[in-house]
């Protein structure tokens, strides 16, 4: 009997199962009307609650995502059980593997891209910059690739390295989506390590 037609049909499961719970982050907010208040992909993008707010979104289609998979996992355990078993065990498996993944965060794994901590340091800054001690007369705190900072003055607001933000991306849907499934949504320059350590979620 050949192996062919089993791997074959493992490897479609597994692909299958390892599209499905990233598709919430690849597809939701890409559209052009829910970016409207933003600066087009990659430009930096001014803070404003409609940015915390966009932070939180992200937060909550990531763990989607989490609820997501639970989808082909039974489905691959019906698979395994009553139909391909091959196809069953890949879904099953890919499935799997993603969930444990995502678990790690609870005993010390990498954090999520997006953060409760996180939204809440962006609105410190745009805080920060109404008050007193704001860095110059007319702050205009945005989130750059690396660093959210003054565009007035140059200071550096808070360093904290810009995920994935849900907009259309410069370089297409397919590249676009390619690199997302590549980076998880992940910052994809990163040289603050240490500082993606603070973004901890206390809450979860
Ligand atoms: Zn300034």
């Amino acid at each position: 009997m050949s192996l062919f037609a089993p791997v074959m049909y493992f490897s479609f499961g597994f692909i299958v199962a390892f599209l499905f719970p990233r598709l919430p982050i690849i597809m939701i907010t890409r559209g052009k009307g829910f970016n409207t208040s933003f600066p087009e992909h990659p430009f930096p993008i001014p803070l404003s609650p409609k940015l915390t707010q966009r932070v939180l979104h992200m937060r909550m289609i990531y763990w989607m995502g989490f609820v997501v998979a639970t989808i082909p996992l039974l489905f691959g355990l019906v698979s395994i059980k009553w139909g391909n078993s091959a196809f069953g065990f890949g879904l099953w498996l890919s499935s799997g593997w993603f969930i444990l993944s995502r678990l790690q965060t609870f005993v010390g794994g990498p954090k999520p891209p997006w953060t409760l901590t996180m939204a809440q340091r962006l609105q410190t800054v745009m805080d920060e910059t109404k008050s007193d001690s704001s860095c110059c007369t007319y702050p205009q705190p945005e989130w750059q690739i690396l660093t959210v900072s003054c565009s007035t003055c140059g200071k550096v607001l808070d360093k904290i390295p810009r995920p994935d933000l849900g907009r259309k991306r410069m370089d297409g849907f397919f590249v676009g989506s390619f690199r997302l499934l590549l980076t998880d949504g992940y910052p994809t320059v990163s040289d603050h390590g240490d500082e993606l350590e603070n973004l901890q979620d206390s809450e979860e």
